[in-house]
């Protein structure tokens, strides 16, 4: 049977997106359009505007208005609270929706995104009760005089200004969550781009803002491609500061067109994080599945953290492989409405194709290909599925090893010494995450320590709406989650006050 998920559009509500500029809902002003496919089945889905250079701009200028009139920033703590709370509550209250859209932009399958936490709608809901309460504790401090005398000197945190929010399209709920949520709850405006990939879903979630009542013009959205609407954005001379997940490439561009301004910069990037599994892993069959899960279940292995290189010890190699393969062979694709179906296509046919030019680099570079390493066929043939692959006695400096692939693939290096190991997981450009798998709680601490990621893992792995997120190294700058977040996106301000004369 052909695979087809048209039947769903209606039911979940999806309308012909538009730009939200000021408070109002509107086509934009160049009449072009995207038209999203369906990664899973290749077919049309709906269409959304493309914002011009204008329509960046016209968005710019009203969160720029919005931030001066002092509507959110200077409005009552509790009011500001209220809107934000109400705003989690909005998001549970609408998340069977937001899920449907969401396979229906990136084929991520409810059965993932109603169980897993991190990239699901409670989790967004979270992120923002657990700023809203930092709304009026944003403090700074009273010093004691330096020199002696009479005289105040103190620090202010103060709202950073207009804020460009670029999303990537893997995991919306979480990452608009991880940017709106610090950024309003700092008193910042905001222009959000999401990607052209996952659209919808966002603009579903900026709606709910306006319902919670958020005031006008706080938060605008521009649709559509990095070039030009995220060019436009990027470059233009009134941002204050650019929030941005996405790829290493883009980063980089970030940095470069940040530097007119001197906008401030934060960065969540890409990843090739490791899962160290000692020979006393608590249980090895278990650690394999934690493993191959993250890089094949729900994402299909397009999730920035996933640990897509295990440093293997060699007493607990073959058990690990084994177990790998079992769990390899479990996962289920297709229709991402379909309960029985666990994991995602590729995001596009680029996508697609880059994945397999890295398998086929894997098997010229010598390493073993245990499984997988095909595009799936059947009544799948219309999307951009790619089979389980998992390569073992992969050399750590191999292509598959040290790239980020951001598909099904997992590259497995075989080590003895717990040096050897720590120093393979750091021989990386990149810094995002690692799991340490060992019943030994010393070592699992003496090897945490070592590693240079920003998330560690020890048995285990959860991002959490107050822990600090982000990458040592190429894998970003600044942290996402907790208190560091909110920080991000404020100035901090010193004013020094004489209280006589003399001092003056
Ligand atoms: P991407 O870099 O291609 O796109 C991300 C966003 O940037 C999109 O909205 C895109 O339209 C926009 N963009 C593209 N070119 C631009 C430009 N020149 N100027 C401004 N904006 C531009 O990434 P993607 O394919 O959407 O996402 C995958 C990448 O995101 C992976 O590298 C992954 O590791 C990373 N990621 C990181 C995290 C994290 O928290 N560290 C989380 C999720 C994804």
């Amino acid at each position: 049977m052909t695979l087809t998920v048209q039947p769903h559009r209606e039911s979940v509500g999806l309308k012909a997106g538009q730009l939200l500029i000021d408070g109002q809902w509107g086509p934009g002003t160049g009449g072009a359009t995207w038209t999203h496919h369906h990664p899973a089945t290749g077919e049309a889905v709906g269409e959304f505007a493309i914002a011009t250079a204008g329509d960046v701009d016209a968005a710019v200028t009203a969160a720029r208005g919005a931030f001066e009139s002092g509507a959110w920033s200077n409005a009552r703590a509790g009011k500001r609270i209220k809107v934000l709370h109400r705003y989690g509550e909005l998001l549970r209250e609408n998340a069977e929706q937001l899920r449907a859209l969401q396979a229906l932009d990136n084929s991520v399958p409810l059965s993932f995104s109603s169980t897993i936490y991190a990239t699901s709608v409670e989790a967004a809901a979270d992120v923002f009760d657990h700023h809203a309460g930092w709304v009026d504790k944003l403090g700074g401090q009273t010093l004691p005089p330096y020199q002696g005398g009479d005289h105040l000197a103190m620090t202010f945190r103060e709202p950073i200004g207009v804020v460009a929010a670029i999303l990537p399209w893997n995991a919306p709920f979480l990452l608009f969550a991880q940017k709106v949520a610090p950024a309003l709850a700092a008193g910042c405006t905001v222009v959000l781009k999401p990607s052209e990939y996952c659209t919808f879903t966002v603009l579903r979630m900026v709606e709910l803002l306006a319902d919670a009542g958020l005031p006008p013009g706080t938060l605008n959205v521009v649709t559509g491609p990095g070039d030009p609407v995220g060019e436009a954005l990027i470059t233009h001379q009134d941002i204050d500061k650019i929030s941005f997940t996405g790829s290493r490439a883009v980063g980089k561009r970030i940095v470069e067109a940040s530097a007119g301004t001197l906008k401030r910069v934060s960065l969540e990037l890409g990843g090739k994080s490791p899962a160290l599994v000692f020979a006393d892993a608590p249980n090895v069959g278990l650690a394999a599945a934690t493993t191959i899960g993250a890089v094949t279940m729900g994402l299909s292995g397009q999730a920035c953290v996933a640990n897509t290189r295990a440093l293997v010890h060699r007493d607990v190699y073959d058990e690990f492989i084994a177990a790998a393969h079992g769990m390899a062979a479990a996962i289920t694709y297709g229709d991402p409405f379909d309960p029985g179906v666990i994991s995602a296509p590729l995001i596009n046919e680029r996508q697609l194709g880059r994945v397999l030019g890295y398998i086929e680099k894997g098997k010229e570079e010598g390493a073993r290909l245990v499984t997988g390493g095909e595009r799936l066929g059947g009544d799948l043939a219309a999307g951009n599925f790619v089979a389980p692959t998992i390569f073992a006695d992969v050399s750590n400096d191999a292509t598959v090893a040290q790239e980020e692939i951001f598909g099904p693939v997992l590259a497995v290096v075989p080590f003895t010494e717990e040096e050897e190991a720590v120093r393979l997981a750091n021989d990386t450009e990149y810094g995002l995450g690692a799991s340490v798998f060992s019943a030994d709680a010393q070592r699992a601490f003496r090897v945490s320590r070592k590693l240079r990621a920003g998330t560690i893992g020890v048995n285990g792995f959860q991002i959490e709406p107050h822990l600090p997120f982000g990458g040592f190294k190429q894998s970003g700058l600044g942290r996402e989650g907790g208190l560091s977040s909110i920080e991000a996106f404020t100035e901090l301000k010193s004013v020094y006050l004489p209280l006589t004369d003399e001092l003056m």
